[in-house]
C-alpha cells in the first residue's frame, strides 16, 4: 500500500537561493519594511516586465488593488466596473473606499470581461448615474483579457483601468507582459501563485511621481518633519524586506514555472481528448497564458462534482471555478450587466491541481482518477 500525499491545487515552489537573500537581510539587521531586498525585487520585476513600468512592491495583491483604487480617488458615492468573474480580492478593495463595484460579465474567449457588455454597463451608468471612477479587469487564470477592445473603450469614455494580473505574471499578450498592459497594473505573491514571497503584492504604474506617491501611502503617509507629519491617511503596506528575498529568488526562475505550468496545462488536455465532452480554454492568437491554474469544463454541474469529490477521496484538491461576485452574498446588491457566462462557466468547470512541482506520479495519479470517473459516466 503506498503511502499517498495530498495533492494541493496551487503550492509554493521553493528555488533554494531564496535563503541566500534572506540572509542578506538577517545579517544586515534590514528586518523592517522596505530595504535592499524590496529595491532588488522591485528592479527584478521592472526589467522583466520590460523596464519601461515602475513597479512598488506592497504586502499583498488586495493591498496593491486598494492603493490603486486610492491613487484614482475612488471615494464614496463612486462607482467601480469590476469583472464579475474573479476572485472576491478583485472587489473587495472598492468597498474599503466606500464605493461600489457594478459588475460586468465574461466572454467565452477569454473568460475575461466582455467588451460588449462593458461598453453597454458604462453607457447605461452615464446615463442614469455618473461616470464610474475606474474600471477592474482581470487575467484570470493567468488569461490575458483582451486588452486592445478593452483600452478602446476605457480611452473612449476616458476612464482609468486597472488590471488584476494577481494570477498572470509571465503571461503576454502578442508579446506584452500581463500587468503592464493598461495604466495601472496589480500582480500577487500569494502562497498559491506563479512565483511566492508568502504573502505579497506589486503595483506596476506608469509614472516615477505616482510610484513616489504609493510608497508614500503605503508607509503611513509621513510627511516631511522629524515629529511625523500627517495631511492624509497612510496605510502599512509596503513588502517585508525578509519577503523580498524570497522573491528575489523566485523571480529568477520564472520562466521555468511558466513553461512547467503549461506543460501540466497540455498533459491534462492531451490526456483527457478522446472524450469530447471535456473542453479547455485555449489561447486566442497573440495572447499566451502562464497556465496558473489548468481549468477543465465538463459539460454538466453533476459531472464537475462527481470528478471533484472522487478526487478529494483520493486526497486530490480540486476547486470549482470562482463563483461569480454577482452570485455572492456579499454583493447581491450590486448592479451587474450579464450574458451568463461566467455562470455557465462557475456551474461546469473545475480547476485541476497546477503547481510547478507535481511529480509525473502525481499527474498520473490524478488523471487516472478523473479517467475513472469519466469512463463510468
Ligand atoms: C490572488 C488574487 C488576488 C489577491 O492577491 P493577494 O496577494 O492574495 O491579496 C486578487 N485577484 C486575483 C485575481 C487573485 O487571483
Amino acid at each position: 500500500m503506498p503511502s499517498y500525499n495530498n495533492i494541493y491545487l496551487s503550492p509554493p515552489h521553493m528555488v533554494g537561493t531564496e535563503q541566500n537573500f534572506i540572509a542578506d537581510a538577517f545579517n544586515s539587521n534590514w528586518i523592517a519594511p522596505n530595504g535592499p531586498n524590496v529595491i532588488g525585487f522591485e528592479n527584478d520585476l521592472k526589467a522583466y516586465l520590460g523596464g519601461h513600468k515602475h513597479i512598488v512592491a506592497l504586502n499583498t495583491g488586495t493591498s496593491s488593488l486598494h492603493l490603486a483604487l486610492e491613487l484614482l480617488n475612488v471615494s464614496t458615492g463612486d462607482e467601480v466596473i469590476c469583472q464579475s468573474f474573479t476572485f472576491t480580492a478583485s472587489a473587495n478593495p472598492i468597498t474599503y473606499l466606500g464605493a461600489v463595484p457594478v459588475f460586468v460579465d465574461s466572454e467565452t474567449d477569454t473568460w475575461n470581461m466582455s467588451p460588449e457588455l462593458l461598453e453597454v454597463a458604462l453607457e447605461h451608468r452615464i446615463k442614469h448615474y455618473k461616470k464610474p471612477k475606474a474600471i477592474i479587469v482581470v487575467d484570470l487564470y493567468g488569461m490575458p483579457h483582451k486588452s486592445d477592445e478593452i483600452n478602446a473603450i476605457a480611452s473612449k469614455f476616458d476612464i482609468p483601468l486597472i488590471e488584476d494580473s494577481a494570477g498572470a505574471l509571465g503571461s503576454t499578450y502578442f508579446g506584452e507582459k500581463c500587468g503592464t498592459l493598461s495604466s495601472m497594473g496589480v500582480l500577487s505573491f500569494n502562497g498559491n501563485k506563479i512565483i511566492t514571497t508568502s504573502a505579497g503584492g506589486a503595483l506596476i504604474v506608469n509614472q516615477e511621481n505616482i510610484k513616489d506617491k504609493a510608497i508614500f501611502l503605503s508607509t503611513q503617509a509621513k510627511g516631511n518633519a522629524p515629529h511625523y507629519e500627517h495631511s492624509s491617511i497612510g496605510y502599512n503596506y509596503r513588502m517585508s524586506n525578509v519577503l523580498a528575498g524570497i522573491g528575489r529568488g523566485q523571480i529568477e526562475v520564472i520562466d521555468e514555472r511558466v513553461n512547467t505550468r503549461r506543460k501540466n496545462f497540455k498533459f491534462y488536455k492531451d490526456s483527457l481528448s478522446e472524450f469530447d465532452f471535456i473542453e479547455f480554454l485555449k489561447e486566442p492568437k497573440g495572447f499566451l497564458s502562464n497556465r496558473w491554474i489548468t481549468c477543465m469544463l465538463t459539460n454538466s454541474y453533476e459531472l464537475r462534482e462527481k470528478i471533484r469529490i472522487s478526487l478529494l477521496k483520493d486526497k486530490i484538491e480540486s476547486r470549482p471555478l470562482w463563483k461569480p461576485l454577482h452570485l455572492q452574498p456579499i454583493f447581491k446588491d450590486c448592479l451587474c450587466f450579464l450574458n451568463g457566462v461566467s455562470e455557465d462557466l462557475f456551474n461546469r468547470g473545475l480547476c485541476l491541481p497546477s503547481g510547478s512541482n507535481l511529480s509525473d506520479d502525481d499527474l498520473n495519479r490524478i488523471i487516472n482518477n478523473i479517467f475513472k470517473t469519466l469512463k463510468q459516466d
